[in-house]
């Protein structure tokens, strides 16, 4: 106890609170938003849910709150922040509106799962945007995270609320494990519904771009303004410099290797099989990842159900929660089917490669 509470005078931790809101009831929380919003203008973190993943919050207009950002997370400093804002309005006070698409995207998709870069304006703090010219903004859904905005002052810079280089938080608890004595406080507001982060589309480009695959497909956009290309890389070996810095680099990663196991469901499965006996033979813990199909055959190891193959918005919701939970269970090997790459099923896949450093096994 003496130790730890020197430890922690040393290396300056603080306590952090976790407060609970329901956001059915929102109005009974005006106090937790009053607390959370004056500690975000005066220059503190405050981790928050949104619809996508916690994200960790700080005023987007104070260079040195969101310098914090980056020290609490272990980020690259040249790894730019998203700015979440809650009144369509407030984007002129940030950003230029430079192509006639922007009010067209915003009229189908915000408030939502769609991040979109612009040109910024001179409020908007360079240690932001990690030193870059244009300004990543986007209006949640969640009506926790809309309530801290409006209480915090308009413009939250928030990355997701993880450690760098792991998996994102869908959890409060994931949130707690990671930031634990970095920040004052955590809003607990339950599970994140979608469960991958948001797409970011790059509107400052004659024909916009998807730099991240998210919860608003490619298709989807292309309904609303036509071509969008998208920016990823096609092979694992591909000298890639992705637009949106983050991409560049190791993320999602469980501390267990991951391995993709690409094939026919059948062959998988016999591959999976297969391990599970292997692995049970030399004494080493696989963690598997699978759909509800699957359930009655795998019953050695540890087996984690992430929905069905026909509804993949069920597998994104629980990706990241089960790779911290093989964390938890120290599995030494995890084991992934791929799934079918459209719609949502993009982005689960660039994820699942990611955490997986792109091992992906053909049967
Ligand atoms: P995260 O907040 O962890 O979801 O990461 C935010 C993502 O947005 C990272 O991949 C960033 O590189 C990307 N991003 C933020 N601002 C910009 C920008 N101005 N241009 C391109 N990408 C950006
Ligand atoms: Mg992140």
């Amino acid at each position: 106890m003496l130790r730890e509470f020197i430890l922690c005078s040393i290396i300056f931790c603080m306590e952090t609170q976790i407060k609970k809101v329901d956001k059915n009831n929102i109005s009974d929380y005006i106090k937790v938003f009053q607390e959370a919003g004056d500690l975000i203008k005066s220059g503190e973190l405050v981790a928050f849910p949104t619809e996508t993943v916690y994200g960790l919050g700080a005023d987007a207009l104070n260079p040195l709150a969101s310098k914090k950002i980056y020290s609490a997370k272990g980020r690259p400093s040249d790894n730019p922040l998203i700015v979440h804002i809650s009144d369509k309005n407030d984007l002129d006070t940030i950003a230029y509106k430079d192509s006639e698409k922007v009010d067209k995207i915003i009229e189908a998709f915000w408030p939502g799962p769609l991040t979109i870069i612009l040109n910024k304006k001179e409020l908007v703090p360079m240690e932001t945007t990690g030193g870059l010219s244009t300004v990543a903004i986007r209006m949640p859904s969640n009506i926790v995270a809309r309530k801290l905005i409006e209480f915090s002052g308009g413009f939250i810079a928030a990355p997701s609320a993880n450690t760098s280089g792991r998996p994102s938080p869908t959890l409060a608890k994931f949130v707690f494990e990671d930031m634990e004595g970095k920040i004052p406080l955590i809003i607990d507001g339950g599970s994140c519904e979608i469960g991958l982060e948001s797409t970011i589309l790059d509107l400052t480009t004659e024909v916009p771009s998807v730099l991240r695959p998210g919860g608003i497909t490619r298709e989807q956009i292309e309904e609303v303004i036509g071509k969008v290309s998208l920016d990823l890389p096609k092979s694992e070996n591909e000298d890639f410099h992705p637009k949106a810095p983050g991409m560049k680099y190791k993320h999602y990663a469980p501390k267990a290797e991951l391995y993709i196991i690409d094939g026919e469901d059948k062959k998988v499965l016999d591959y999976m099989l297969k391990s599970l006996d292997k692995g049970e033979k030399v004494g080493k813990k696989i963690g598997i990842i699978t759909t509800i199909e699957n359930k009655d055959y795998l019953k050695s190891g540890v087996v984690k159900i992430v929905g069905t193959k026909e509804d993949e918005s069920l597998v994104a919701a629980s990706l990241f929660r089960v790779l911290r939970e093989f964390d938890d269970e120290g599995v030494d090997f995890i084991l992934s089917p791929s799934f079918a790459n459209v719609g949502i099923g993009v982005a689960i896949m660039n994820r699942l490669k990611k955490a997986a450093g792109n091992k992906i096994i053909q049967v």
